[in-house]
This record gives structure tokens, sequence and C-alpha cells, in this order.
């Protein structure tokens, strides 16, 4: 099977999601990559996950990508016909895979957890119900196959190095549809580990009870060297920013240790967290559908639980 990854860079590297992609594209078959970038230490990094050949899209500062990038790969698509492209649920993967779906007259599948060839029918399982049910599906369209895959999902690790065939590929005029521009990127400003790639969370939620309290999960997370997330009800109540927010429309997490402090445990919220290694829920409500989940649950006023927790770790 000839598949393609669709990799954006991030910072001078490939974006993390592109590298869990192209170590399970490995699985599948032959790999080449669609890189939205210009980094040759990214390039390096693609080689040493396995990617065969590249095309390179050296995206124009100010110029929103998606329209362009979607024609490039259309025309690749053609001279080269993949039998499979890989898109992470990013923005950028997003508005690629959306428009090239609409350019090829093909369906596009996403947020997929896993992703396999049954007899070189591309079949992908997405988790509903917040992952208590899995939906197969098999991709019987014309290739090639166009799935968006949700971070995370794979682990990323580098195998099968190569040196790879770098082509420079063209953006094509795509009138229009091409002519929207970044008018300003801030980036914002944020201390310790990043909840993505954090090895330990502590979580906050509506149990905290005021915005203040908020400083409680600073303070562990501090010991801890941890990231600290919330939920959504502790978002849109605007005691944190949305980037913090972990579930279904927040971002996906997958820590070894994930401390969740006054979190009901919402199927919303859990689709963002249950893969973590260990969880440790602290909860008033012994019925809380987070101890479902959790590896560890403390039962109990996470106002006076948490100041001993701080005052242990010293
Ligand atoms: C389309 C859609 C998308 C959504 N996306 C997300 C998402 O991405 N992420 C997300 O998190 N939610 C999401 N939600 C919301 C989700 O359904 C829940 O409403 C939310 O997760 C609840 O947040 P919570 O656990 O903080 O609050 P609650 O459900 O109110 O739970 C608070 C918990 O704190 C406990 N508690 C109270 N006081 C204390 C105390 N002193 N000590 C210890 N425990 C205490 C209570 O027993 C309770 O279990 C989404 C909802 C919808 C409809």
């Amino acid at each position: 099977m000839n598949v393609w990854v669709f990799v954006e860079e991030a910072n001078g590297a490939p974006a993390p999601v592109g590298l869990e992609l192209l170590t399970k594209a490995r699985q599948l078959g032959e790999v080449s990559v669609v890189f939205l970038g210009s980094a040759d230490d990214a390039i390096a990094e693609l080689g040493r996950y396995g990617a065969a050949a590249i095309f390179k899209l050296t995206p124009t500062d100010g110029v929103l990508p998606a329209a362009g990038a979607a024609a490039a790969i259309a025309g690749l698509v053609s001279a080269n016909a993949p039998d499979l492209i890989l898109f992470g649920l990013t923005y950028t993967d997003r508005d690629v895979a959306g428009r090239l779906s609409a350019r090829l007259d093909r369906p596009v599948v996403s947020n997929a957890s896993d992703v396999r060839s049954d007899g070189g029918v591309v079949t992908v399982t997405t988790e509903i119900f917040g992952g208590s049910e899995l939906v197969e599906t098999a991709i019987r369209a014309e290739a090639p196959a166009l799935v968006i895959a949700r971070p995370k999902s794979f682990t990323a690790e580098p195998g099968e190095e190569r040196t790879p065939a770098v082509t420079e590929v063209a953006f094509p005029d795509t009138g229009h549809a091409g002519s929207a521009a970044i008018t300003a990127v801030h980036v914002e400003e944020s201390t310790g580990p990043k909840l993505e790639d954090a090895d330990i969370i502590v979580s906050g939620g509506r149990g905290l009870g005021e915005a203040e309290k908020f400083d409680l999960m600073e303070q562990l997370a501090g010991k801890l060297g941890a990231a600290t997330g919330a939920t959504r009800a502790v978002v849109d109540a605007g005691w944190v920013p949305y980037a913090k927010q972990v579930g279904q429309t927040g971002k996906t997490v997958k820590p070894n240790v994930y401390i969740a402090c006054g979190i009901s445990g919402a199927m919303q919220h859990l689709v963002g967290m249950k893969d973590s290694g260990t969880i440790i829920a602290i909860n008033k409500d012994p019925d809380a559908p987070i101890f479902d989940v959790a590896d560890l649950g403390i039962v109990g006023d996470l106002h006076q639980v948490v100041p001993k927790l701080i005052e242990a770790l010293g």
C-alpha cells in the first residue's frame, strides 16, 4: 500500500502528530510525506521516521496555505496514485483534507483512532459515546482514502530510517480561494510543560468552586513538574483559557499520570484523557463517573486533600 502522510512544520520540526502518523503509516506500507514547511532539520527527522519520499510545499509568509496545499496535493495524486493519505486532527490538516476531499470528490473520514488495511480496503476506527463504542468504517470509494486521525492515537517512534528523495512542489494558483491572508499570529505565553506533551497533568473541574482556587492546581502541578488542564465547565466559566481544555472539543492528552480534581467524568471530558497511563481522581461524590476510569481514587473534599498533597510533596 502506498501511504502518504501530510505533515506540517511546527517550530522548525515536524508537528508531533505527523510523526505519530508516520509511525502508523510504516505498518501499512511504503511511506511518502507531503511536507508543509521548509526546515532542513525537519526533513532529516522525517527520514528518521521512515519517509522514503517527501513532496515539499514551502509556505509563503502571510498566506493561509490550505487552499494552495490542497490544489498541489490534488495534482500530485493524479500523477502518483497513493492509496491512502493521513492527516492529523489539527486546524491546518483539517482545512487541507476538507478542500482535498472536495477537489478529488472523495469522502474524508475524520476523528480516527486507528486505521488498517483489510485486504487493501482502508478501514478506520472511530470512537463514539466517549469511547464506549467503536465504529469501523470501510472506505470503498476510489483511492486515495482520506483519513484524519486524532492526536495521540499512535505513539511516535523512529524506525526504518531513510534518506528521503525530496521533490519541491509549487503552489498552484487557486485564485480567490487562495487569497486569504494571515494578518497576525499570537503565540500564547505559557510556563512549564505544554499540556499535549506533559508527563503529568493536574486537571481541575467545577468542584474547585471558584476561579481563584485554580491556583491549587498550579501549586500541585509546580511540585510535580506537571502541566495544568481543565474541564469545559471551568473554561466556559472563564476561570482558565481555552488552551487548557481537555476533552472532545479541547485537547486529547495521554500523560503517564492524570490527576482529576473536582471533575465529574462526563464522557466529553473522558474522551480527551481516558488513555492516560495512571488516572487519579479526587472527588467528594463516591458515585462520580470519573471513578469508573480511575486507577486510584480519593473520595474527599479537594480543598482538604490537595493542600495536604502539596504539603506532603514539600
Ligand atoms: C458538545 C459538547 C462538547 C463538550 N466538550 C467538552 C470538553 O472538551 N471537555 C470537557 O471537559 N467537557 C466538555 N463538555 C462538557 C461536559 O459535558 C461536562 O459538562 C463537563 O465536562 C463537566 O465539567 P466538570 O466535571 O468540571 O463539572 P461537573 O460535571 O459539574 O462536576 C463537578 C464535580 O466536582 C465534584 N466536586 C464538587 N465539589 C467538590 C469538592 N469540594 N471536592 C471534590 N469534588 C468536588 C462533584 O462531585 C462533581 O463530580 C462538552 C459538552 C458538550 C455538549
